[in-house]
């Protein structure tokens, strides 16, 4: 079912994407050479708490996990693409880091991602996160009324293959509202004018995620959450949290 948000409720869903925009800002500036995973999950759940918000990941199993996620965080490092779980983990020079989190404050949800790199980057890591940025801001403007998801999938996989990116199938967007994950999927790559038509109030979770060694194909670490690609690349994520309006996309998540 998709259900679409009043202008009331998307500017509630402002505040709780404002939550998640400020924790990542928080993680993002944490982050360095030497600091461990699970410092960057408690620097998230402090913001969680001085906001009132809680979390939609801890304790989350979807039907792939075989166990609840145990952390506020994604943690996804280098070759892992994303569902990464923090762990002691300290962050060596030149890591390429993506962070996934949520919030869920006053009934509403919110979900962002991004990736960078701590200490020295090497050139072909920042065009890798440059590209995933661009994907999602292609996803973004296309994310406008009477568009379709198609359009959407679309916008994002082009920039991808024409960087030469691996994009993971069977993971993208979502609907996002009172819970993390609704109805409609976003793929990160699709044929125009196919789909769902967009309408003013529905809002969507787009997050493109891209692979550097331009295969597709990743698997599942023995921990059953952490994806990594089969090519041993590294790959990188973007996500905002996004409403259509009659007044075009606006980011919830926006930082
Ligand atoms: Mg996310
Ligand atoms: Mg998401």
């Amino acid at each position: 079912m998709i259900e679409l948000k009043t202008p009331a409720s998307i500017d509630a869903m402002y505040e709780t994407g404002q939550v998640v925009a400020g924790a990542l800002t928080a993680v993002r500036k944490s982050a360095d050479v030497g600091v461990s995973l699970l410092e960057l999950n408690e620097v998230a759940h402090d913001a969680l708490r001085a906001a009132g918000a809680s979390s939609p990941f801890l304790g989350y199993r979807p039907s792939f996990a075989p166990t609840p996620f145990p952390a506020v965080l994604c943690t996804s490092v280098n070759d892992a693409i994303v569902h990464g779980i923090p762990t002691g983990h300290r962050l060596r020079d030149g890591d390429l880091v993506s962070v996934d989190f949520g919030a869920q404050l006053g009934g509403w949800a919110g979900d962002s991602a991004l990736s960078f790199v701590v200490g020295t980057p090497r050139p072909a890591d920042l065009r890798l996160i440059e590209t995933a940025e661009r994907a999602l801001a292609a996803g973004i403007g296309a994310a406008v009324v009477g568009n379709r998801i198609g359009d959407i999938a679309h916008a994002i996989g082009t920039v991808c293959r024409e960087a030469g990116l691996g994009i993971p199938q069977d993971f993208g967007g979502h609907g996002i509202g009172r819970r993390m994950h609704e109805d409609p999927s976003v793929p990160n790559e699709g044929r125009p004018g196919r789909g769902l038509r967009l309408r003013a109030g529905l809002v969507l979770a787009i997050e493109p995620m891209v692979i550097g060694g331009g295969t597709d194909g990743y698997h599942v670490d023995p921990d059953g959450w952490t994806l990594r690609t089969d090519d041993g690349s590294r790959a990188a994520h973007a996500e905002h949290t996004v409403a259509i309006t009659e007044d075009g996309p606006r980011i919830l998540t926006a930082r």
